[in-house]
């Protein structure tokens, strides 16, 4: 799933190379992933003939401002992808929406998991999953201050709130894992535990490990906004590897589908004592 450090990356390469183009045409290969949230429906009439004038992000979702008041907001999901290419590149089995640019080039979105989503809208609060989010983790208004005031609203693990999005957006199951380990804080402690030390670890966690992804990924990812890099991160997906700053091996938790990486040493904490 991307987060803000390649959300950021992507929505980089996107102002060099779309912004300023309009959009010819719309071609739909499969169903359920284009939601146009207008009274129509019809996506054609609600973007052709529009220019791209921006592209940010928020939260999880890349946004494509266009002219006249319009989005395209992109929910990637687990494992949505855009390929900047040209409408002659071969269809492939999970492509599901393309938008053909008028310089000849097109954006087209690949699914192989077919739960991200691409809305047309005018309101962005209408976009399910982004009402409610709080400010995103790099946002300047997000103060270390106004972080300690958010987080006492908050209960649970921290784990699951700061990849929930109410607290802070843009951050996901890979990035919480390397700010946890950053901060040098136990995933499972609860929130209401926290120290006033913490509380200011983990925040200026947050902020350094994501200036800190987006420097590399910058480097790295060029034009392939479709492919995820996170070969060069400390302990997410790295289950029994030597922790970077103890050596000790890497632990995982697993919960659901999703599976918490964090150094046992460097991090310490039991689910028992809390
Ligand atoms: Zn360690």
């Amino acid at each position: 799933m991307p987060e803000t450090p390649d959300l950021v990356v992507i929505a980089r390469y996107l102002q060099e190379w779309v912004v300023g183009l309009r959009i010819q045409a719309v071609r739909e290969f499969r169903p359920l992933a284009l939601r146009v949230l207008t009274p129509d429906q019809d996506a054609s009439l609600f973007c052709v003939g529009r220019q791209i004038v921006a592209v940010t992000t928020r939260a999880k979702f890349l946004l494509l401002t266009l002219d006249d008041a319009r989005y395209i907001a992109i929910n990637f999901m687990l494992a949505g992808a855009l390929r900047h290419g040209t409408p002659e590149q071969p269809i492939r089995k999970r492509d599901y929406v393309a938008f053909v640019l008028d310089d000849g080039s097109e954006l087209r979105y690949h699914d192989p998991r077919g739960m991200g989503k691409v809305y047309l809208c005018t309101d962005l609060d209408a976009v399910p999953g982004l009402s409610g989010v709080g400010p995103d983790a790099l946002a300047p208004e997000l103060t270390l201050d106004v972080f300690r005031a958010r987080l006492r609203s908050h209960r649970g693990e921290l784990k699951g709130v700061l990849t929930r999005g109410a607290l802070v957006g843009g951050i996901g199951n890979a990035y919480t894992d390397e700010i946890l380990f950053r901060a040098g804080i136990y995933p499972f402690r609860r929130v209401h535990t926290l120290t006033a030390d913490e509380v200011e670890a983990l925040y200026e966690a947050m902020r350094a490990v994501l200036h800190e992804a987006i420097a590399v990924l910058g480097e790295r990812m060029g034009d392939e906004i479709d492919v995820r890099v996170r070969d060069f991160l400390a302990v997410h997906n790295k289950p029994g590897q030597p922790c970077p700053r103890c050596g000790r091996p890497i632990s995982e938790v697993k919960s659901g589908q999703r599976a918490t990486n964090f150094c046992r040493h460097c991090q310490p904490g039991s689910l028992i004592r809390q």
